[in-house]
């Protein structure tokens, strides 16, 4: 869907170039004030200080004006950001970030208290604000700051963008109204991970990959994000969500989007979005009848769940592409919570040769019919987490006397072999809003694409099915989602 927006785009200061349809706001981090709506909070305490401190030992220096309803000043607003950074080393950065915070008080129906904070801000610099609150406060805050001619900047939003494809548009229509779509910058901090942008760059800048990168080559995809953890101490969030719109819905489709596009006309931010939307639009509603839904034994027993609750812990769906590159390749997903372990991965399943040569798979017994042996796949593992590697499982002779082929990894840790994982999301995605690069966030076109591929999933509910804790989910999900036997 093309997005419109009411706003006078050409009016904005700041707009300094166009590239292929897409505007770029451009400014440095002195000149842009960041106000910290809900600076208060739990985002803010654990994710937004450490990367405004990791920003200020780099040497990016906004001012911050923090904002909430809470009794605090300057002074005690500081002293909560110097207790989150009480780990970390560098004093002189953490004085450094307290020297540029400042605190407004107030509330959010109110326009004084917008028009307070316009007077603390400097009328050359970009405002650039940052929601780190309840969705449900979106509209006050983003007219109060159209009230006091603070949208001339950038707005950062959090997920999640929406519960459905109706609200994601309503959530939509309320940040339009007073902000134009190119300076909106939705935050999923996956899409601010090293190992996650690897996936476009690995793909593209390896131009081997591209002759085999196709249904003649690739047999399935399997994207797995599983926590060996349960949802203990968040049972009223996790059950009003669930694993489909957790992670499904954004994460592991952003994955998708990534491993299936098409190769970008160049590396701008329009054409990076262009071929993500182009993909997510072409995949099939997710189909109800394939899918499986799990809910770990001892879930209904969690503080803050319902009694009744059909809100799925895990999920396993099959999602096929209609395009000439991948129609009639699985792209497999499958995400859990309390699963056998923590991992996020992505598995290419190649293509196996058509004809079995030197051993393969053992021969099989399938209810009455015996599977002849069949030649083993080769396999391509992107793993994020717990460690970032990458895998290519390849056959190779097995040693001895007989021409038999063994599986043999040839393995690559990323961050061992090109010194690190890069910096955390946080800290790359609030540089990235105040220097004005869309590229790592979250378009509403891809929002929209996304809810469209989830929702009859989440219409049309299957029953969940019961699972233990410390398995890979319910036993029918294995025909859903298992991964290939290599
Ligand atoms: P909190 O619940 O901690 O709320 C943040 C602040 O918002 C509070 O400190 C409070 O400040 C203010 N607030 C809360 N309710 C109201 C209200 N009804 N009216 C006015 N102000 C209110 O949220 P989080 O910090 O956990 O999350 C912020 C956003 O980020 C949410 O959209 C969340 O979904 C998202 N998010 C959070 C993550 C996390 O790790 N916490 C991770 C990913 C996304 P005060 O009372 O002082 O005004």
């Amino acid at each position: 869907m093309a997005i419109q927006s009411d706003c006078q785009i050409a009016q904005l200061p700041g707009v300094i170039s166009m590239h292929a349809g897409e505007m770029e706001l451009v400014s440095d981090a002195t000149s842009t004030t960041l106000i910290l709506f809900g600076i208060t909070g739990d985002l803010a305490r654990k994710k937004l200080f450490p990367a405004l401190y990791e920003l200020t030992v780099d040497g990016v220096r906004p001012t911050v004006i923090g904002v909430a309803r809470s009794d605090h000043d300057d002074h005690s607003i500081r002293s909560r950001v110097r207790d989150a950074l009480a780990d970390r080393p560098d004093a002189a950065a953490i004085e450094d970030l307290c020297s540029r915070i400042t605190y407004v008080r107030g509330q959010y129906t109110e326009p004084e208290t917008f028009a307070r904070l316009g007077a603390e801000i400097d009328q050359d610099a970009t405002p650039v604000a940052f929601l780190a609150l309840p969705p449900s406060l979106f509209d006050d805050v983003a007219t109060g700051l159209a009230s006091a001619g603070l949208n001339r900047g950038r707005i950062i939003v959090e997920k999640p963008f929406g519960r459905d494809l109706a609200t994601a548009r309503e959530l939509n229509n309320i940040l339009h109204r007073h902000f134009p779509e190119e300076s909106i910058y939705r935050i999923d901090h996956f899409l601010g991970k090293d190992s996650i942008q690897n996936l476009l760059v690995f793909r593209f800048a390896n131009a081997i990959l591209e002759a085999v990168w196709n249904r003649q080559h690739i047999a399935r995809v399997t994207i797995t994000m599983a926590e060996s953890f349960d949802i203990h101490g968040r049972g009223a969030f996790y059950d009003d969500v669930g694993a489909v719109r957790d992670v499904v819905q954004n994460h592991l489709l952003e994955m998708v989007a990534l491993l299936a596009m098409e190769p970008p006309i160049n590396e701008d931010a329009a054409a990076l979005r262009s071929e993500k939307v182009k993909v997510l639009q072409s995949i099939r509603p997710a189909d109800p009848a394939t899918t499986v839904r799990g809910q770990y034994r001892g879930y209904l027993d969690e503080v803050g769940v319902a009694a009744d609750s059909n809100t799925e812990s895990f999920v396993a769906l099959q999602l096929y592409i209609d395009s000439w590159r991948w129609e009639g390749v699985p792209f497999c997903i499958r995400a859990g919570k309390a699963m056998a372990e923590t991992l996020t991965e992505a598995v290419i399943e190649f293509t196996a040769p058509p004809t079995t040569l030197f051993g393969g798979r053992p021969a099989s017994t399938d209810g009455n019919h015996t599977q002849p042996p069949r030649a083993q796949p080769s396999v391509l593992r992107f793993r994020m987490k717990p460690d970032n590697r990458i895998t290519l499982t390849l056959q190779a002779k097995a040693p001895g006397d007989q021409l038999m082929s063994e599986p043999v990894d040839l393995d690559l840790d990323y961050g061992e072999a090109l010194g690190g994982s890069g910096p955390d999301p946080y800290e790359r995605l609030i540089g990235d809003a105040i220097d004005g690069d869309p590229r790592n966030f979250a378009h509403q076109d891809g929002v929209e694409a996304s809810w469209r591929i989830v929702e009859p999933i989440l219409d049309h509910a299957p029953r969940v099915l019961a699972y233990d804790k410390g398995t890979w989910g319910p036993d029918a999900a294995d025909s859903v989602a298992a991964l290939p036997e290599v």
